[in-house]
C-alpha cells in the first residue's frame, strides 16, 4: 500500500500537534511519504508562519526594521524544536536565514515555513528530509513540468523508504523557487501521489472531512462520507473549503483517492474523494455551497433569437475586459452575463455602455448584491423532480429566484437569489432534502 499522508498547517501549530502527527505516522507503516505545511494558528488570534514570511518580505521590500516579526517567527520555531528536545542546529539557519533575506525574491521567503517545518518534522519522526526545490519542477510558464517531477519524486522514493517533504513550492529551470497559490500545500501532496501512484491520498486537517452545508449556517450539517471529484469540484468552486480546488486534478488523474481526517480526531471516519461511487446515497444531494458577491447583467434585444452572433459580440466586449463569466441564464429575447463584483468594481459601468452602443440592444440592467448557492448531487439526474422540489420549496418560503442554472451533466442546480436571502435558501435547501428525508 502506497500512501502520500499530507498535514495542513493547523496540524503541525505546536509541538502538541506535532506528537500528534507522528502518533498517526507510526499507526500505519504505509505512511512513508510525510507533507507538512507551515506551522498554522494555535488559536483563533493566533498568526499563520506563512502569513508573518509575507509580512517579512513586505519589511524588506519597504526596507523597515523587520525584527519584531523575525522574533515571533523565530520564536515559534524554536519553541517547537525546544519542546520535543531535537538536536539540528536550527538557530544557525534561522539566522542564516534572516541575514540573507534581500538576496530572495518572495516566493523562497515564504516557503521557508513549510522548509524549516518539514526539517523539524522529518528529525522528529526519524525520516529522510527531501527539498520540494529538488524535486517539484515548474517551467517558465509557471506549469508544472510533469515528466521532469515525476522523475525526480520517484528517484527520492527509491533513494529513502521514508522522507518528510515541504509542501506549497518547488522550483524552476533556473533554480528559483516558486510556490503554489495560498492554501497550496495541498497541491503539493496530491502531486507527489500522483508521480508515485500512490493508493490513498491522505490529507491531515482540523476538521472530520467535509459538512453538507456549512455549520456557521447549518445547525450540526450531516457529513459526507464519500464524494466523487467532480461533486467536490463543484463544491470548492463554490466556497466549500477544507482541500484546495487544484489538488483534486492530479489524484483524480490517476483515480487516487483522496482521504481528508483529522488529526485532532484520528478515529473519525472522515470524507473519502473518488471517481466513482458505488451503492445507496443517504440523500438525493450530496451537499450544497455557495457564494456572495455576485452581479448580473441583463441584455434583452426583440427577436434576439433569430441574430445569429449577437451573444457572441456581447461576450467579446466582456472578454475586452478580461472578465471571467460565471454562468449565461438564456432566454428566447434576453440573455444575463452573471460575474464576480469583485471583477467589474471598476469597469461595470464602462462595459455596460460599450455594450448599449456597440451592439444596440434595447436595454441592459445590471443588478448587483446576487448570491449563488449550488445544490450539488451525483445522483440527482436519475431522481426526477428534484428541481421541482428544490424550487417549490424555496417559492413556499417566498424566496425568490433570480437566476437558474443546471449543468448539462445534471449534477447541480444552480439558483441566484439576493445576498440578504443567502443563509435563508441554505437552510431551506437542507431542510428539503436532509432534515424531512432523514429516516
Ligand atoms: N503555508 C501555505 C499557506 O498558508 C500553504 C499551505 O498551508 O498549504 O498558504
Amino acid at each position: 500500500m502506497l500512501k502520500i499522508t499530507k498535514f495542513g498547517g493547523s496540524s503541525v501549530a505546536n509541538a502538541t500537534q506535532f506528537k500528534k502527527v507522528k502518533g498517526i505516522v507510526e499507526s500505519d507503516p504505509s505512511r512513508q511519504y510525510v507533507v507538512v505545511s507551515a506551522p498554522g494558528k494555535r488559536t483563533a488570534s493566533d498568526n499563520k508562519i506563512t502569513d508573518l514570511l509575507y509580512l517579512l518580505d513586505a519589511h524588506r521590500q519597504y526596507h523597515v526594521d523587520a525584527s519584531n516579526v523575525t522574533k515571533i517567527i523565530r520564536d515559534r520555531f524554536l519553541s517547537i524544536k525546544n519542546e520535543l528536545g531535537l538536536k539540528q542546529n536550527l538557530e544557525k539557519d534561522l539566522d542564516e536565514f534572516f541575514a540573507n533575506l534581500a538576496k530572495m525574491n518572495q516566493a523562497e521567503i515564504v516557503s521557508r515555513g513549510e522548509y524549516f517545518c518539514a526539517k523539524l518534522m522529518a528529525e522528529y519522526l526519524g525520516y529522510a528530509f527531501v527539498d520540494a526545490a529538488d524535486v517539484i519542477r515548474f517551467r517558465m510558464d509557471k506549469t508544472i513540468d510533469w515528466d521532469a517531477t515525476t522523475k525526480k519524486v520517484q528517484a527520492k522514493c527509491a533513494k529513502y523508504d521514508h522522507f518528510v517533504f515541504p509542501g506549497f513550492y518547488g522550483s524552476n529551470a533556473n533554480g528559483q523557487i516558486q510556490t503554489f497559490p495560498r492554501g497550496g500545500g495541498d497541491i503539493s501532496g496530491a502531486i507527489l501521489a500522483r508521480c508515485i501512484n500512490a493508493d490513498i491520498y491522505e490529507n491531515w486537517t482540523d476538521v472530520s472531512g467535509f459538512l453538507m452545508a456549512d455549520p456557521r449556517i447549518v445547525k450540526n450539517p450531516e457529513q459526507i462520507t464519500h464524494i466523487t471529484y467532480s461533486e467536490l469540484r463543484e463544491l470548492s468552486y463554490m466556497g466549500a473549503s477544507v482541500l484546495h480546488e487544484d489538488a483534486i486534478f492530479p489524484a483524480k488523474e490517476k483515480n487516487i483517492p483522496i482521504h481528508i481526517l483529522n488529526t485532532n480526531r484520528p478515529q473519525d471516519k472522515g470524507t473519502i474523494i473518488q471517481e466513482s461511487i458505488e451503492g445507496e446515497q443517504p440523500y438525493a444531494i450530496t451537499g450544497i455551497a455557495g457564494k456572495r458577491g455576485f452581479t448580473s447583467i441583463l441584455v434583452y434585444k426583440k427577436h434576439m433569437s433569430n441574430e445569429v452572433g449577437y451573444i457572441r459580440k456581447v461576450l467579446s466586449i466582456v472578454e475586452d475586459y478580461n472578465v471571467p463569466i460565471e454562468h449565461i441564464p438564456s432566454s428566447i429575447d434576453s440573455f444575463s452575463i452573471v460575474v464576480a463584483d469583485s471583477d467589474v468594481e471598476d469597469i461595470l459601468y464602462e462595459m455596460v455602455a460599450r455594450i448599449k452602443n456597440e451592439i444596440k440592444p434595447d436595454y441592459v440592467k445590471t443588478k448587483s448584491g446576487l448570491a449563488l448557492i449550488s445544490t450539488v448531487g451525483r445522483n440527482m439526474s436519475a431522481k426526477p423532480g428534484t428541481s421541482g422540489k428544490l424550487f417549490g420549496a424555496l417559492g413556499s418560503n417566498h424566496i425568490n429566484i433570480s437566476m437558474i442554472a443546471q449543468g448539462s451533466d445534471e449534477m447541480n442546480i444552480t439558483v441566484g437569489v439576493k445576498e440578504e436571502d443567502f443563509n435563508k435558501t441554505v437552510q431551506v435547501i437542507y431542510d428539503t432534502f436532509v432534515t424531512k428525508e432523514k429516516k
